[in-house]
């Protein structure tokens, strides 16, 4: 495979751009090879500046459930572009988001619009702690909400990828006031409550873990935080970044039936653009400026733009029947052929998946239901897997402790193509 010109101009990004990357993991830093960078991509395929070309199952790390320049999103990008790309001022079409937001999402009467994940989860605990009066905060360790200060302690994907969970910069005053818990352990998180009487404001968790690779809520897990929660006065936050959309229309609320008290949104609500959201109750989400003390706000929050693209893509969930039915069916096609391959090879992975998203765990663990059992993976093996899929053509998130996201674009061709690439890809790793 040639890939001179991603290599060149790897070598002049670094020039100009720390690491020669906009966001880390995309170094490829961990799989001991130089990015490769995208020219173009269409529907379930990306063309590198090498003219090389991959069927992608990254999807811009989750947003793209409906597959690369979808027609009818480009053209609600384009046609909202013609008419002014930012005013600050009301429009519309952000009524109209925020009521399909409110229609799908179950436990969300009022939403507000912001510009990222990351400006999701900030304001998200800002708010509980307005609300409950309250300074701190349980997360989980392994768990990912973005780059806020108050939750790079412990956290995953690219920190845990980078071997940076813990940032400097993030003060100790910050730092103290995030509690951490175990994933699927309800017990350490019962023990911070004791510990901190009536001084916690919030749980926020992802209600299915994909930022330490995917591992599913162990049956009771996401009710007892509830209940947890409830009990000590605390709010719960689901963090459906991921989740929200891609597991039912209602996110993983509506998948697992458990309803938090503010939830925060991403990735597939933009449609590909930058945009972010969260919310709740009324009670709660009035708490919010202009009508509330709790300040927030954005330049370019609801900007016209992203909410063309988003609203495209919620209503084309929203509207295609059986979407979450075809892609359960095409997901477990995948699981399947994923699992046979590595049994038939004799290697051990474990393959955790829920919906469209799934990882494969290269571990002698028999499970990862933690952490723990997430980190004992052999990432040099996921180096050399990775590698492999690259070489057969398949674009494949660079590290272990993140997702593979089946679209609705994937075909029969694009599912069976992986699997055979998988195969190749384990068989010369063993
Ligand atoms: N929360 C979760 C669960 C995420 O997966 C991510 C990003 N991967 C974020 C928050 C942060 O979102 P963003 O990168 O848009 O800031």
């Amino acid at each position: 495979m040639n890939n001179n010109n991603s290599k060149q101009a790897f070598q002049e990004a670094q020039k100009a751009i720390p690491g020669g990357v906009n966001s880390p993991v995309r170094a490829f830093k961990s799989v001991g090879i130089d990015p490769i960078f995208i020219k173009k991509a269409k529907g379930t395929t990306v063309w590198d500046i090498d003219d090389n070309e991959y069927t992608d199952f990254v999807a811009s790390w989750g947003p793209l459930i409906l597959g690369h320049a979808h027609d009818d999103v480009v053209k609600a990008v384009t046609d909202a572009a013609s008419l002014g790309t930012s005013y600050g001022a009301p429009t519309l079409i952000e009524t109209e988001m925020a009521e399909q937001i409110v229609k799908m999402m179950p436990s969300i009467e009022k939403v507000r619009m912001v510009n990222s994940g990351t400006e999701a989860t900030m304001s998200a605990i800002r708010l509980a702690r307005g609300y409950t009066n309250r300074e701190l905060i349980i997360k989980f360790a392994g768990c990912y909400h973005g780059h806020g200060d108050s939750f790079l302690i412990k956290a995953g994907s690219g920190a845990i990828t980078l071997g940076l969970p813990d940032s400097p910069g993030v003060t100790k005053s910050t730092a103290k006031d995030t509690l951490t818990a175990d994933y699927n352990n309800l017990d350490s998180v019962q023990e911070l409550f004791d510990q901190h009487k009536d001084e916690i404001a919030a749980v926020i968790v992802e209600p299915v873990a994909g930022n330490m690779g995917v591992v599913p809520p162990a049956d009771g897990f996401l009710e007892g935080l509830r209940k947890m929660t409830k009990d000590n006065g605390a709010l719960l936050i689901f963090d459906e970044v991921i989740t929200g959309f891609r597991l039912a229309k209602g996110g993983a609320q509506e998948y697992y039936n458990v309803m938090p008290d503010l939830t925060t949104l991403g990735k597939i609500i933009g449609g590909g653009l930058p945009v972010g959201a969260y919310g709740g109750s009324a009670e709660i989400m009035d708490m919010l400026a202009p009508i509330g003390p709790v300040y927030q706000a954005g330049t370019l929050s609801g900007n016209p733009l992203a909410m063309a693209a988003g609203l495209t893509a919620l209503k084309k969930l929203d509207e295609t029947p059986n979407a979450y039915e075809e892609l359960e069916k095409k997901a477990q096609f995948v699981e399947e052929g994923l699992k046979l391959n590595a049994q038939e090879l004799g290697l051990n992975v474990v393959l955790n998946r829920v919906g469209s998203m799934m990882t494969a765990f290269f571990t002698d663990s028999e499970q990862v239901a933690s952490f723990d059992e997430a980190m004992s993976s052999d990432t040099s093996k996921y180096a050399d897997y990775f590698k492999g899929m690259v070489e057969n053509g398949l674009y494949i998130a660079p590290s272990q402790f993140e997702c593979l996201f089946i679209s609705m674009a994937h075909t029969e061709k694009d599912l069976e193509k992986l699997i055979k690439g998988n195969r190749k890809a384990l068989e010369a790793i063993k």
